[in-house]
């Protein structure tokens, strides 16, 4: 059994602790701590990304969250999403990594994903995205992520998502879910979301957009569809 250990100032550790705490369900949490647990350092360069998420993989034998000191609460629960999707076994079709893993639960490289990593982290970015958006209301700005949808501004896209995903109809007061609730409405409402319409990797991935990696994905067995 591993933990979740926090690196970084006494203030910094305690926003994470209460921010997971809220985001995030007790069985959650445990799932989190099994196995490897997970590392996070609290700590960032004025370009660094708000948050990174670093898979175990060869040369990573603990999951790793990074989080810059003032970054908001839902760039930290982004990451931890990261780290449900890669390490819940009872995770599948969009709401589990579609990086495949090995019986210990590190991310392989080579062999069929080294043709789709890109599209891949097409799919893994957005469907963290449509994550986070049902859990955190997001605070003080978007993820970068809404901004690159066609045809739609990165408020608008934002806030559809959020009533969509929540059931709500106003952003004001809509609800934050957790738990089985936030995974099922990301399984069940994913292809409705403007984030799936976005193209995270435009270039990597010959302008494909989300939804089409996941039917290229799809195809070749690294997204298992829910419902057969
Ligand atoms: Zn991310």
């Amino acid at each position: 059994m591993g933990k979740i250990e926090i690196f970084g100032p006494e203030d910094d550790a305690a926003r994470i602790i209460r921010v997971i705490g809220e985001a995030f369900t007790e069985e959650e949490l445990m799932i989190m701590c099994r196995r490897d647990g997970v590392k996070v350092f609290v700590k960032g360069g004025k370009n660094d990304a708000p948050g990174k998420y670093i898979y175990k993989q060869e040369g990573v034998p603990i999951p790793t969250v990074k989080v810059a000191p003032d970054s908001r609460d839902d760039t930290v629960v982004h990451e931890f999403v990261h780290h449900l999707r890669a390490a819940d076994e009872g995770r599948k079709g969009i709401t589990r990594t579609p990086f495949p893993m090995n019986e210990e639960r590190e991310i392989l490289s080579g062999g069929i994903i080294e043709k789709y990593t890109y599209d891949a982290l097409n799919v893994e970015e957005s469907a963290t995205v449509a994550e986070t958006t049902a859990r955190r209301r997001s605070v003080g700005g978007r993820s970068g992520y809404f901004s690159q949808i066609e045809g739609i501004s990165s408020h608008h896209a934002y806030i559809h998502d959020r009533l969509l995903l929540t059931g709500s109809k106003e952003e004001e007061t809509s609800k934050d879910l957790r738990g089985k609730e936030a995974v099922d409405a990301v399984s069940e409402l994913f292809d409705r979301t403007k984030i799936s319409e976005a193209r995270i990797f435009p270039e990597e991935t010959n302008d494909r957009t989300v939804k089409e990696s996941v039917k290229l994905l799809e195809k070749e067995g690294l997204i298992k569809r829910q419902k057969e």
